[in-house]
């Protein structure tokens, strides 16, 4: 089969491209905001707790490759105390008022936007995203959601009239890596607002920013033990999602994890939602607003280097503006500035690990090997640290990996379709249903089309907009249960019903 690699992309004008010498010095000011600690302990009833191991894992910043800090690997003792801390603090957590609660998820809220500069500087070092986006998007939507649920800590009567919600208990969240300060922001606040106490297991290479937002309770006098955090690998989060003290788990991650979570749950009556992988069809039709859609599909596709579950990553487009779409599409990459996650010009920064660009590696490779051409934005990519240009693959079909697998990192796939079902077709032709994108200009053909599209979130005229009041989850292998709105409330209440309100 035919090989085709673009590199040197023609349409990519040279000053169109980021190029110069490439320079890693953060400004100092940006630093001073965010000092890091050499070592990080596990956060348990309100302390800052030593692993009964004695091991630590080292957290690096993937743009250098320097190590930042050291965390705690939490063992099954460690992550039985803290579940006992949780337990502990349960009685007097939920016996408090509604009103009560809200007053200390605002005061959460709070802080963290009087310390969004830190995080987002945190954030971005241990992560590897653009400044930009970190206090754009990471921070005020982790705070919003605090504030969120904050407002319906006294409401659940209101939201479930009736049906006397009670909190379940001890919950379990694992989290992953891609958005690590708002995954701990979308698990946490809805569960304290409805009254449980929590203990979260953030992803090893991305552990900081819930650490930090542990220093946010103890500044907002959160009683302890109401939030725990155990930080460590794969094995801590195992250890977490077996434990007899959970009344429910709630997991973020990938597909593969989430059947081992759902085996290991099985049988033990306890609650459990899964927010997993995506594959998400990007559909722009003729009639719609070409330039406008190249913006949207450049930031579903390229937004967080692509490290989005709900990213946009298969991009179908009307057979007749194909070529065209293509075109605008390949010069307006070129002018994606891939560069230092701390720069505030930067577009796109540094993939998060190691294992993560091998992934993205291998992908693009069968990509090529199964006969797609591969388009790639020239950019001097630093020696140091883990890197991967913006990337785009035509004459893709149904059948290649990197139309059918999650790559998970800046790397669109382009099909085409004639019609609406046919459309419709290809964008369910998939495993996974976590999120979908329309461009056109008829409302109509919106309407038909979402009807159809078998996607939890389903975007018009837009793309990774995310909002607390508005439910986000997957169906078929995308996982189950909702996260945000009344919807994602309803998966931390049991509710009793049989009552009439009032
Ligand atoms: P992952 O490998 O599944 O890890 C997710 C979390 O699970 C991490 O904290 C991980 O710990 C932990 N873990 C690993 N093995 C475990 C086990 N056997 N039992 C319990 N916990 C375990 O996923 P990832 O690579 O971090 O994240 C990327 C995936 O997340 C992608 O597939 C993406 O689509 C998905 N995602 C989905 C959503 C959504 O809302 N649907 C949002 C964001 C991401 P360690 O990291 O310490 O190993
Ligand atoms: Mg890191």
């Amino acid at each position: 089969m035919a090989k085709h690699v673009d590199k040197a992309d023609p349409v990519a004008a040279p000053e169109l491209r980021f190029g110069g010498v490439w320079q890693y010095e953060p400004a100092p000011e940006t630093t001073d905001h965010c000092a890091i600690a050499a070592r990080y302990q596990l956060y348990i009833g309100g302390q800052w707790t030593k692993p009964r191991s004695g091991e630590y894992l080292a957290t690096i910043d993937p743009a250098t490759e320097r190590p930042l800090s050291e965390v705690a690997l939490a063992g099954d003792r460690d992550v039985d105390a803290a579940v006992k801390a949780a337990q502990k603090a349960f009685p007097a957590w939920r016996a408090r008022s509604g009103e009560d609660r809200a007053r200390y998820l605002f005061r959460i809220a709070r802080i963290l936007l009087e310390r969004a500069r830190e995080f987002a500087v945190l954030e971005t070092l241990d992560n590897g995203k653009p400044i930009k986006e970190t206090r754009d998007v990471d921070v005020p939507l982790a705070a919003q959601h605090f504030f969120y649920h904050a407002g319906w800590a006294d409401k659940l009567d209101l939201l479930f009239p009736g049906q006397r919600p009670q909190p379940l208990g001890v919950i379990g969240q694992v989290i992953p890596w891609n958005f690590p300060l708002l995954m701990a922001a979308w698990k946490i606040a809805p569960a304290l607002a409805a009254g449980n106490t929590v203990v979260l297991k953030p992803a090893e290479t991305s552990p900081l920013t819930a650490l930090r937002l542990c220093e946010v309770f103890e500044q907002a006098g959160l009683p302890p033990g109401v939030a725990n955090v155990v930080t460590g690998d794969g094995r801590t989060g195992a250890a977490l999602v077996r434990h007899p003290g959970l009344a429910k788990v709630a997991f973020t991650g990938s597909t593969e994890v989430g059947k081992e979570i759902q085996r290991a749950v099985a049988g033990r009556g306890v609650e459990l939602t899964l927010e997993l992988g995506g594959k998400a069809a990007h559909l722009v039709f003729e009639d719609a607003a070409l330039d406008q859609a190249v913006e949207g599909v450049v930031r579903g596709i390229f937004f967080n280097q692509g490290h989005v579950c709900c990213a946009g990553s298969r991009l179908l487009v009307q057979e007749s503006v194909h070529d065209l779409f293509v075109d605008k599409l390949r010069r307006r990459m070129g002018r994606i500035r891939v560069g230092p996650p701390l720069d505030k010009n930067t577009d796109m920064g540094a993939i998060h690990s190691q294992a993560q660009l091998a992934r993205i590696r291998e992908l693009v490779a069968a990509g090529v090997d199964e006969g797609a051409r591969l388009h790639q934005t020239a950019c001097d990519l630093p020696a140091k640290g883990f890197w991967f240009p913006p990337s785009m693959f035509t004459g893709v079909s149904m059948s290649h990996r990197i139309a059918r697998e999650e790559i998970f990192g800046p790397v669109l796939s382009v099909l085409t379709f004639r019609t609406p079902e046919e459309a419709v077709e290809k964008a369910n032709n998939t495993s996974y249903g976590l999120s979908a994108g329309i461009w056109t200009d008829k409302g109509a053909r919106v309407l038909w089309l979402a009807a159809r599209m078998q996607a939890g979130v389903v975007w018009n005229n837009t793309f990774n907009r995310f909002d607390a009041a508005s439910p986000f989850g997957g169906y078929k292998e995308s996982g189950f249960g909702r996260e945000g709105g009344r919807q994602g409330l309803r998966a931390y209440v049991r509710l009793a019903g049989g009552l009439s309100p009032g």
